[in-house]
Formats: C-alpha cells, structure tokens, sequence
C-alpha cells in the first residue's frame, strides 16, 4: 500500500506545530495530555485510561493509554511518546522554512518528542479516514520523561496489554535504537573534622584532601567499550581559613552490562573505603574518625534487544515494506524504553528525525516526520 499518499503532509505540519507550541515542561504536562486527548477523541477514539503515577511524579497528570481494539487475530502492539520537554521550553515559537522546522532561537523547538506525537496522531487519522484495519494497538503517552524518567518508573506495566512496542523517541532518522546502557547514579559524602587551620590544624581532618586521594585513585572516564564512569560535581569546605569537614560528590557509572555497572560500583566504593580505612592520626589530638557515605542508586536498567527479536524483526519489516533501510545502533544515554524493557515489556527505541535536541539549535523536517508516519501506518496497519 502506498501510505504516502495517504498522509495529509499540511495537516501533519499544523498538528506538529500546534503541539510545539503548546507549552509542556516537565511536572506541568497537563495541557498537552488535554490536547493530545481533545484530537484523539475528536477522531472517535475512546477516551484514554489515566493513570495514578501523577501521586508518585509529582506531574499534574499521569500517564495516558489511548486503546484501539484492531484485529484480534494479529499481534499487539503499544507506541509510545513523553509529554515532556525541557528548558528552555516555554512559549515557544515554530519558525518553518519550507520543509524544515526550528524555534525562533529563544527556545528549544519541542520536537523531542513532538515530532512523534504528530507522527501517532497523523497516523491514527490516516487509519480513520481510510478505514484501514490495524493490529490491537495502544498509544502510551507517559510524563516526566526529562527529568528522570519518571513517569515510566512509575506506570503499572499491568495496564499495558501488548507486550512489545516501540518508543518514538531518538534522534537522526532511519535507526532503531537495541542497546542502551544501564546507570547508576553515585552521591558519594566523605566527612572528616573541623578545626581552625592556622590555630589548631592538628585537631582537624580535611574531608578534601581525603576526596582527592580517593578520586585520584577512581576509575574515570571511558573504562572500557560498554562502559563509562564520571564524577561530574564537587562541593565542600567552607573558607580558606577552616578545616573541611564535608566534601559531596556525585559521579555516575554507565555500561551495557550490568554486571560491569555493579562490579565497578564496588570498586569505586572500596577505594573511597581504602583512603578512609588509610588515615592515621599523626598528633593523637582529633575528635573522631573519617567517615564516608556512599551511595548508588540505579538510574536506569539496560535495555538488550537482538535483531532476532520479534519487536526487532516486526520493525525492520515496517521498513521494508515501505523501503526504508533501518539500521540497528547502540544508545549512550537511558530513555522511557529502559524503564519498559525492565517491566517486561519488549520495547525499541525509533528515531524521528529530531537533531540537535535539548537545544535552541534542534531541528526537525516535514519529510522525515511523513516518513516516519509511513513506518508507523507499516508497523500497525494490519
Ligand atoms: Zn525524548
């Protein structure tokens, strides 16, 4: 079926422009979820399933599952999107230029991940107007994806019924996103002893000097091809005058094995340990010991798809049918699909076309988001 010339490309354009710039930052997506209701209603969808997690996020929704029943007879299938934008991210205006999309400068444009709520929306109009038989299919639309994936963490995985699905949510165009690493986040406290530094410098331990020995010790940087570690803020010490009693550190580990995660989170706690277990007091006149809490707390899981996998398989033949060559590529950074694959539910993460995002320079084009809107009417059309 030729889907191009199914796709209202003006149409697409409008709706896309009209969900840039209506205003979503992270916690306040509640107008957009209004908005993203108020079109798909408007088109005969039922209106959606919300759930609870705006307790837990904090956000003024949940997370939004539209269901549309389709073909009993094939495959189920869930798409999904964030609500979410970051700063700068408010009152922005779409500038177009023929075929290309940008802010006015001001702001970032929004099309992450706008670009695929336009491509959902056209798509599921397309599939309206044609009356084109489509598989079981869900929209999920969760909050807070920016700041923590939050809205993901916290969705009941109970209430999505398919059980595998993809995340429009990835820059460039034609990639399909099968790897991502897993993250742990490190907030790591070194306590030592305050004490007048020119009067009674005996009397102190310097929780500064302790945390430089034990970074300089580390594992930093890239530790090997699927892993990375950095230790990103340093706060401590009061004046120049005073012996520090606290340094915080926050670093974070990255692989794509989480055994490699864990095991290198052990290692960079032992030599916090080491330095801490190692001082000695040379004068016998400190009131107390070195101290240090060390915690990790997993920012996301891994996501570990194989082109064998039938969410992989399903997508590449999308492709095809429309001729589109995906490519299959490893992701550096954790999205809702983390969260997703970690409930259980199969999920691969689709470029949009989006470039330059979480920037005033991001960018998105009419020809990529009618492209992708072609792979989402191949994915679902039955
Ligand atoms: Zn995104």
């Amino acid at each position: 079926m030729n889907f191009n010339a199914l796709i209202n490309q003006e149409r697409l354009a409008r709706t896309f422009i009209q969900l840039c710039e209506t205003d979503s930052p992270s916690g306040q997506e509640g107008r957009m979820a209004k908005l993203v209701t108020d079109i798909l209603c408007g088109l005969g969808a039922a209106p959606p399933f919300e759930d609870t997690s705006a307790e837990e996020t904090g956000s003024d929704c949940g997370n939004l599952i539209f269901r549309f029943a389709g073909d009993p007879q094939q495959e189920p299938l869930f798409l999904n999107c964030h609500l979410d934008t970051v700063e700068p991210g408010q009152g922005i205006k779409v500038v177009r230029q023929g075929d290309r999309f940008t802010s006015s400068g001001e702001t970032i444009l929004g099309s992450d991940d706008k670009a695929g709520i336009a491509a959902l929306l056209e798509a599921w109009q397309v599939i309206q107007e044609n009356k084109l038989s489509h598989v079981p299919l869900e929209f999920l639309f969760t909050t807070s994806e920016e700041i923590g994936l939050l809205g993901a963490k916290a969705l009941d995985p109970a209430h999505v019924q398919a059980k595998m699905g993809y995340a429009l949510d990835s820059s460039g165009f034609g990639r399909v996103i099968v790897n991502a690493p897993a993250y742990n986040q490190l907030h790591i406290k070194v306590k030592g002893v305050a004490a007048h530094a020119g009067l009674q410098p005996e009397q102190g331990i310097n929780a500064i000097v302790l945390a430089a020995k034990a970074l300089a010790a580390a594992p930093c940087g890239r530790i090997d091809h699927e892993t990375t570690v950095n230790f990103g803020l340093i706060q401590g010490g009061v004046a120049s005058n005073i012996v520090p009693e606290q340094v915080l550190i926050e670093g974070e580990i990255r692989s794509h094995s989480l055994e490699k995660l864990e095991r290198l989170t052990q290692e960079i706690e032992a030599v916090f340990q080491g330095v801490i277990a190692a001082w000695h007091d040379p004068s016998g006149e400190v009131q107390g010991v070195p101290e240090l809490d060390f915690q990790a707390t997993l920012g996301f899981p891994a996501m570990k798809l194989s082109t064998d996998d039938a969410v992989i398989q399903r997508i590449l033949a999308a492709g095809k049918r429309i001729g589109l060559e995906l490519r299959c590529e490893d992701a550096g950074g954790g999205s809702d699909a983390n969260i997703f694959n970690g409930k259980g539910l199969a999920t691969a993460i689709v470029a949009t076309g989006m470039t330059n995002v979480h920037s005033t320079a991001e960018e998105v084009s009419l020809a990529d988001m009618t492209k992708l809107t072609e792979l989402v009417l191949a994915l679902i059309s039955g």
